[in-house]
């Protein structure tokens, strides 16, 4: 092919993708205009997961009378227009290419200050005249024309939490905004908007999850970066990152080494692979951070960013350090039994290991002679080649790994129905999760009601996972479940509950207990690792044995 100068509507398409990856970015974008247009009143429809319709209305300023085809236009913005301006940004957009972006991969209808227009895939169909107060965009349609496009969006749930995630980022960090949200015609978010940051959270992640945070703030001198928002007490958390939300200047970032520089706030009291709950905003002068880094404007570049970490770890530390005590335990030396009973409610009785009926080789049953526990993590055993030393939470999550994937493929759940149903507050995607994968979910032997929009009950869970840790791992399952690629679904999602459902390091398992795991570590197909590939056993040979007692005969 020679070289040539796309066609405008191939160019488009091209730049739109950049823009406009999913359903949710047309969310973000249109959100973020009504707001720099100092709207007060933000509302949403949804219909069709994005794919049918995203309407947004605000009341904000409008764009001008005679204006409405110019905003459409690709680098057509009211928001910067010199390379100076680009140095210092205050607005959350700036490129002038979101409506043109939406435009080129959908049907859009948008009225504002009297006027209308329709363009479809670029081209505009209609213009007249809209008696109405403030812009609705409507988009219809999106990426009819792009099927590539298609192809990658996830399930209609899933994108739908993408949408309302974005959304309530935005209501968070507005909340003097009032912002309603429509999902299929159902009310899925309301703030109230009346500036109060903690309704804003209780909005969205409930009032249970605002009423464990603490505010964090400093007040910086000079230059400094100002932070401020609120943390979870680490008796509150998550097994997943979704309900942490950093802004930096209005604008919600994912920065790695600002989620680090919060999670590390958090070592010590929370256990690995928990996260708190957070909303935290850094303020500091435009001119020092760039957010003309990322294609979405999703990532930021800051000019010092020691001092920006430093900031929010300080702000951080000084409100957990006001907030109520928690350490994790020290592993005590004492004897366990009455371990479980001191430990705070997040440690629980650990999980009894038994048998599944007919599952282990039961008979006068093993080649593994049992010798005791070490250290309470280790099974010592006496086998055919040697002495071995078996990991009891790596051979038990291999256990549990593999029964769990037979349930995956039909074996019926041993079930636990709960007496007291247990209440999980979810995050969007892990809700959407929980109405995906259904199927799986009660192949595992999970019962899941929806009890509000954001909150689950379970009234089943697997006979497996101890009552004490069914929360946690309901909540690390779901979100497992929402990360999930497609093919890889069910092996993720045994990884998960067995992680959750095995024995730890630390739990004391009697004489009883220690052969049947023994047993059922014999019986594993691919016993050797755990599900994540750890080796679940030592084996010092007979002959090493010798050979190091220089026994040579
Ligand atoms: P950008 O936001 O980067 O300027 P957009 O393509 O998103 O680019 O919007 C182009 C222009 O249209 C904006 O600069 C703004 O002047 C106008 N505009 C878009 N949406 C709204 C709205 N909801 N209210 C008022 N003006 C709007
Ligand atoms: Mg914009």
């Amino acid at each position: 092919m020679s070289i040539h100068r796309l066609p405008p509507e191939v160019a488009d398409a091209i730049a739109a993708g950049e823009v406009v990856e999913r359903p949710a970015s047309v969310v973000k974008e249109l959100v973020e205009n009504a707001l720099d247009a100092g709207a007060r009143r933000v509302s949403v429809e949804i219909r069709g997961a994005g794919r049918s319709l995203i309407r947004v209305a605000d009341d904000g300023a409008g764009i001008p009378n005679g204006e409405l085809a110019l905003a459409f236009l690709r680098h057509a913005t009211s928001k910067v227009a010199s390379l100076a301006d680009l140095e210092a940004i205050s607005s959350l957009g700036f490129r002038g290419e979101a409506l043109a972006s939406i435009a080129a991969v959908a049907d859009v209808e948008c009225r504002s200050s009297g006027a209308r227009i329709r363009i479809r895939a670029g081209q505009v169909l209609e213009e007249g005249a809209a008696p109405a107060a403030g812009t609705s965009v409507e988009v219809r349609d999106l990426f009819a024309n792009t099927p590539a496009r298609l192809k990658f969006l996830k399930s209609e749930a899933t994108e739908t939490a993408a949408c309302l995630r974005i959304l309530s980022a935005y209501a968070l960090l507005y909340p003097s905004v009032r912002f309603e949200a429509l999902v299929e015609g159902r009310a899925a978010l309301a703030t109230p908007g009346d500036g109060d940051p903690l309704r804003a959270l209780g909005a969205v992640h409930g009032p249970a999850v605002a009423a464990e945070m603490v505010a964090a703030g400093n007040e910086a001198p000079g230059a400094a970066p100002r932070v401020f928002g609120f943390v979870s007490q680490p008796r509150l958390s998550r097994g997943n990152r979704d309900g942490i939300l950093l802004a930096v200047n209005g604008r919600p970032v994912a920065s790695r080494p600002l989620g680090y520089a919060l999670e590390e706030c958090f070592s010590g009291s929370l256990e690995r692979g928990r996260y708190p709950v957070a909303l935290l905003q850094v303020e500091l002068d435009p001119a020092l951070v760039d957010v003309n880094v990322h294609p979405a404007k999703r990532e930021v570049r800051f000019r010092d960013e020691g001092a920006v970490f430093a900031a929010l770890q300080r702000a951080v530390r000084a409100a957990l350090s006001g907030a109520e005590a928690y350490r994790l335990p020290v592993a005590a030396s004492a004897p366990a039994p009455t371990r479980a009973a001191t430990l705070p409610e997040l440690h629980v009785a650990r999980p009894q290991i038994e048998s599944e009926p007919g599952l282990a080789a039961a008979g006068p049953a093993g080649l593994l002679r049992p010798l005791g526990q070490v250290m309470d993590g280790y099974l010592v055993a006496e086998g055919p080649d040697g002495l071995v030393l078996v990991d009891q939470h790596a051979a038990h999550e291999r256990v549990l790994y593999n029964l769990f994937l037979r349930r995956l493929a039909g074996r019926p759940p041993t079930v636990q129905p709960l007496l007291i149903p247990i209440q999980l507050d979810v995050g969007p995607e892990q809700a959407a999760a929980a109405a995906d994968h259904q199927a799986e979910l009660s192949a595992l032997g999970f019962e899941l009601e929806e009890f509000g929009s954001r909150t689950l009950r379970v009234t089943a869970a697997p006979a497996e996972t101890a009552v004490g840790r069914i929360a946690e791992a309901a909540d690390d399952l779901l979100a497992t479940l929402a990360r999930a690629r497609p093919d890889d679904a069910r092996r993720t999602a045994a990884a998960s509950l067995a992680c959750h459902s095995a024995v730890r390091f630390g739990d004391r398992l009697d004489a009883a207990e220690q052969r049947r795991l023994l047993e059922e570590l014999e019986a594993a197909d691919d016993a050797v690792t755990c599900p994540h590939g750890r080796p679940t056993r030592l084996v010092v040979e007979w002959q090493e044995l010798k050979r190091h007692f220089r026994r040579n005969y």
